[in-house]
C-alpha cells in the first residue's frame, strides 16, 4: 500500500529510487555476537580501529584529489576521532566493563556523544552524530558488517542519522536522495548533501519505520513530501512533474549564456551564493557571473581546528580562478549566530544573534583575522577576488577593517609573499544600523552587499528560523523596502557598487523592485539565477520604476507581494507550472 509522509524539505528536487537502508541497526548482530576473552577482545578492537583507519585515509586521499576538501576535512575529524587516545583508553574500560569489543566500542562512543548533545546546540548535536558515526564504523568491523554494497543503480539512503562518512563515500551518480529521521539543515550529512545537490527530506521522525529496505520511493525535496511504495497513478503524477521540471530546467539552459539585461537595456549582474570553491562549477552551469557572496566560515566549520593562511589561500585561490576574469567576494567568516566554533570557545550567550559574532570577533581576534586577510589578497593575483565584512553597524569598525588590511599587506611583504593591491574591500549592509547610516559608510567602502537575511530579521524582530513567526518574515514590508532603497540610493550617491546577497535576490519580483531602486548585481543560489534572468529580460527600467513608484505607496507587505505577482505572473515560466 502507498503511503505518503511529509518532512523537512531542504535540498530541493524530485528523486525516484530504490531505498537502502544506511544507518543500520545494531541490535540484532549485537546479540547474536560470541566475545572472547578480554584480552581477544582488546585485540579485535585494536585491529577494526587500524582497519577503519586505513579506509578512511584511502578515502581522505581520494577526496582530496578530486578537491572535495570540505568532504576530506569532514573525514580527516573522523580519523582524528578514531585514532583519539582518549577514545582508546575509554574503549579499553568499556570492553573490560561488558566484556565485549563491539559493545564496549559502542557505549565508549555513545558515552562521549552524550556529552555534545547535553550541551543543547545544534552545533554540537551534529559532532555528536560524527562521534556515534566513528563508533558504528569501528563496531561494525568488529562485527563483521558490511557498509552499504553499491550497485549501478540509483538508491535513496535512508536512515535515523546517516553517518557522513557513508554519503561521502558512495559516487554521488549512485544516490538519487536522502530521507532521514532526525538531522539538522547544518548536519555535516546535509553540508556533504548540498556540495553533492542531493535531494535531501529529513526530520521523518517515527514514521521512517514505514520505509524499508528496496522499497520504491519517491522523494520531493522541496515540499518534503515522501511517497512510499507509489502506486501507478502517483508514479505517472511525479513523472508529469519531473517532465515539467527538465522541461523547465532546458527552457532555462537556453538562457545560460544571454546577459540579465532590460528590454531597454539596463544591465544586472548575476552572480551566485557558495560555500566552498566546489561549487563555483555547478554557479557556472546556471550562468553566474561570478560570485557574490562565499561565505567562508564553511571553511573554518569543516575544520577541528582554525584553518591555516596556506589552507584558506588554496581554497580561495581556487574559487577565484575558476570564476575567470569575473568577480568572486569573499566574505570573512561570519561566525556565531547559528554558526559557532566550538574550538573558539565562545561562551554560550542568551542571544547569540545579537552576540559576539561575525566582524565583532575578527576585530578582536587578529590572530583569526589577519591571516583570513592575507589569504584573500594572495588569491587576488589569480583573478578579481573582493574582501566582504559581515555585520557592520558603524564607521569606525571599518576604518578598523582598513588598517588591518594595510597591516596585512605589511606583514606580506616583510614575508616575501606576493598580493594584490587591487582587491577590492566591500560591507554587508545586514543590519538596520548598516541601511541608517548607509550614506556615512560608503565613501570607506568599494562597495556595499545587502544581506536581507539578516536585514529583515533584525528590522521587524523576527528570528529567521522561527517557523511559528515565518508569516511576519516577509521582505516586501515597507520597513523593509525602505531601508533597501536607501542603501542603494547611498551607494550610488558615493559613486559605489551595490547589490544584494541575501535571498531576496532570489525573488524575481523583487528582483524587479530593487531594478527600479538601481540595484547593480544580485547574489543567490545558482539554481534560482535563470528564473530572475528571465524575468529581468521581460521588462523596462521605466516599468521597473513605475512598480517601484505604485509599491512605495503601499502599506502592507502582503499587498505589495500579491500585486508584483499579478503585475508580473505573465513573464515567470516557473510560476505557470
Ligand atoms: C544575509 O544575512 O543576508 C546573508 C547573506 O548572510 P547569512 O545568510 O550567511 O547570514
Ligand atoms: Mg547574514
Amino acid at each position: 500500500m502507498a503511503e505518503t509522509i511529509r518532512g523537512k524539505g531542504v535540498i530541493s528536487g524530485i528523486a525516484v529510487g530504490q531505498v537502502l537502508l544506511a544507518g543500520q541497526n545494531l541490535d540484532g548482530y549485537l546479540a547474536a555476537y560470541k566475545p572472547g576473552t578480554v584480552d581477544e577482545e582488546q585485540a579485535k578492537a585494536n585491529e577494526a580501529i587500524s582497519a577503519v583507519t586505513e579506509v578512511l585515509l584511502s578515502t581522505i586521499d581520494r577526496l582530496r584529489k578530486e578537491e572535495q576538501t570540505e568532504q576530506a576535512a569532514i573525514l580527516e575529524a573522523h580519523r582524528m576521532m578514531v585514532q583519539d587516545p582518549m577514545m582508546a583508553e575509554n574503549i579499553a574500560a568499556k570492553i573490560a566493563a561488558t566484556g565485549s569489543a563491539p559493545q564496549g566500542i559502542l557505549d565508549a562512543a555513545n558515552e562521549q556523544a552524550q556529552l555534545f548533545e547535553q550541551m543543547e546546540d545544534e552545533y554540537f548535536a551534529a559532532r555528536a552524530v560524527d562521534l556515534r558515526d566513528v563508533g558504528k564504523r569501528i563496531a561494525k568491523y568488529v562485527l563483521g558488517v558490511k557498509e552499504p554494497e553499491i550497485g549501478s543503480s540509483q538508491v535513496i539512503l535512508v536512515g535515523e542519522e546517516i553517518e557522513p562518512s557513508v554519503v561521502a563515500g558512495m559516487p554521488t551518480e549512485q544516490i538519487a536522495g536522502v530521507i532521514l529521521g532526525s538531522g539538522s539543515a547544518t548536519s555535516h550529512v546535509v553540508i556533504i548533501a548540498k556540495a553533492r545537490a542531493i535531494p535531501t527530506v529529513l526530520g521523518i521522525g517515527d514514521k521512517i519505520d514505514l520505509i524499508h529496505d528496496g522499497d520504491e520511493v519517491i522523494l520531493d525535496g522541496s515540499r518534503g513530501d515522501i511517497v512510499i511504495r507509489p502506486t501507478e497513478e502517483e508514479r505517472s503524477l511525479y513523472e508529469t512533474k519531473i517532465e515539467e521540471q527538465k522541461k523547465l530546467a532546458a527552457h532555462y539552459a537556453a538562457l545560460k549564456d544571454l546577459p540579465a539585461v532590460t528590454k531597454d537595456g539596463v544591465r544586472v549582474e548575476l552572480t551566485a551564493n557558495i560555500g566552498t570553491h566546489m561549487d563555483v562549477d555547478n554557479a557556472l552551469t546556471y550562468g553566474a557571473e561570478g560570485v557574490g557572496l562565499f561565505r567562508s566560515e564553511f571553511i573554518f566549520m569543516g575544520s577541528t581546528t582554525i584553518p591555516t593562511e596556506e589552507d584558506q589561500f588554496k581554497a580561495y585561490r581556487a574559487a577565484v580562478e575558476k570564476c575567470g576574469g569575473n568577480i568572486c567576494v569573499i566574505r570573512t567568516m561570519d561566525i556565531g549566530g547559528d554558526k559557532p566554533l566550538p574550538y573558539l570557545n565562545i561562551d554560550p550567550e542568551e542571544n547569540p544573534f545579537l552576540g559576539y559574532r561575525a566582524l565583532r570577533i575578527s576585530l578582536d581576534r587578529h590572530d583569526l583575522f589577519l591571516p583570513q586577510i592575507k589569504a584573500i589578497l594572495r588569491a587576488g593575483l589569480y583573478g578579481k577576488a573582493a574582501m566582504m565584512v559581515p555585520m557592520v553597524i558603524s564607521v569606525s569598525e571599518i576604518q578598523r577593517v582598513q588598517k588591518l588590511v594595510e597591516q596585512a599587506k605589511v606583514e606580506l611583504a616583510h614575508e616575501g609573499k606576493e598580493y594584490s593591491d587591487d582587491v577590492q574591500v566591500g560591507i554587508m549592509v545586514e543590519t538596520p544600523a548598516a541601511a541608517v547610516v548607509s550614506s556615512l559608510l560608503a565613501p570607506y567602502v568599494d562597495f556595499f552587499s545587502i544581506g536581507t537575511n539578516d536585514l529583515i530579521q533584525y528590522t521587524l524582530a523576527v528570528d529567521r528560523g522561527n517557523a511559528q513567526i515565518a508569516h511576519l518574515y516577509n521582505p516586501f514590508n515597507p520597513a523593509v523596502l525602505r531601508l533597501i532603497k536607501r542603501t542603494i540610493e547611498s551607494a550610488r550617491e558615493a559613486g559605489i557598487w551595490v547589490g544584494m546577497c541575501g535571498e531576496m535576490a532570489s525573488d524575481p519580483y523583487a528582483a524587479v523592485l530593487l531594478l527600479g531602486m538601481g540595484i547593480s548585481e544580485l547574489s543567490m543560489s545558482a539554481p534560482s539565477i535563470p528564473r530572475v534572468k528571465e524575468m529581468i529580460r521581460s521588462v523596462t527600467m521605466e516599468q521597473a520604476k513605475q512598480l517601484l513608484d505604485d509599491v512605495m505607496k503601499m502599506e502592507h507587505g502582503v499587498d505589495i507581494r500579491a500585486y508584483m505577482h499579478k503585475t508580473l505572473e505573465a513573464s515567470d515560466a516557473s510560476a505557470k507550472i
